[in-house]
């Protein structure tokens, strides 16, 4: 970029001041215009998400955790329902660098919930009410996900006052009434956190159920290396083919390991939900 404003510079000198300007001008458009591209050294990541209240479950993955030095973050539902030692074991997990959120006090559908009752009752129920509960239990939730996946623009509105972002949910496969809609994980914009976007932000789930496959995830890995970008994931339940019972929903620990794997090969960071949000 130095080289062509240079070389700007000494075509110049032949020229009127005033074609000078316009010159100069024009190499500095090119030269702002090509810095918004994806550049080298901006850094690619991953940011992986666990909801509901598998606490013990997720704690239990910490030696992996350690291993690929990875921070994630844990959207907590009903906190009023945790255990003493349950809230010892996320105060744990936040000491490691993980993040806590908040995953709402009922975990209702807002849409539904906010059309059979309002959106005052939604926010003080589903809410104030949790951020009480876990304020009491130590963590102040920065970030929020939303259960079943379901938002309005208004109570998305409300909601941004309370935190910096907001995580919906995104599939490979969705069915839409009744038609299968697939596809490609690199096609799935939502899924990436890009710098200055909004701070509404998708994630795609990883559970058993979505079946994806690893190369589904290596796709979508080069996108967030080709652009800098973060590619978000959530899952719930950690699942290991011994302890998968046909009623659970959750994630394959040993898809999770593999995910692991690709990002470092590729160099990719992992983010927690509020870095994300601090790249707004
Ligand atoms: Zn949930």
């Amino acid at each position: 970029m130095r080289y062509i404003a240079k070389m700007n510079v000494i075509e110049c000198s032949f020229l009127t001041s005033a074609m000078q300007r316009a010159l100069l001008l024009l190499s500095l458009i090119f030269i702002i215009s090509n810095c918004s591209q994806p550049q080298k050294n901006k850094v690619g990541g991953i940011a992986i998400s666990f909801d509901d209240r598998f606490v013990k479950e997720w704690t239990a993955l910490r030696p992996i955790f350690q291993k690929y030095n990875a921070k994630f973050t844990f959207y907590i539902t009903q906190p009023d329902s945790l255990s003493q030692d349950e809230v010892q074991l996320l105060h744990k997990l936040r000491k490691d660098g993980h993040e806590v959120g908040c995953h709402g006090a009922m975990h209702v559908r807002s849409m539904n919930y906010i059309w059979e009752n309002s959106l005052q009752e939604y926010m003080e129920n589903e809410i104030f009410k949790a951020l009480r509960t876990m304020k009491k239990q130590g963590f102040v939730p920065k970030t929020f996900a939303h259960p079943g996946g379901s938002q309005t623009w208004y109570s998305d509105r409300e909601l941004l006052k309370y935190f910096g972002l907001l995580r919906d949910v995104s599939m490979k496969h969705r069915n839409i009434f009744g038609f299968e809609y697939t596809r490609q994980v690199e096609d799935i914009s939502e899924i990436y956190c890009q710098r200055n976007a909004s701070q509404k932000v998708n994630a795609l789930l990883i559970d058993t159920s979505a079946k994806l496959t690893i190369e589904d995830i290596k796709e979508g890995l080069q996108r967030a290396v080709k652009e800098g970008s973060v590619m978000m994931m959530f899952g719930h339940k950690p699942l290991t083919k011994t302890t998968h019972k046909p009623d659970e929903y959750g994630f394959d620990v040993a898809f999770l390991e593999q995910i692991l794997v690709e990002s470092a090969k590729l160099n990719l960071r992992t983010f927690t939900m509020q870095e994300c949000a601090s790249m707004q």
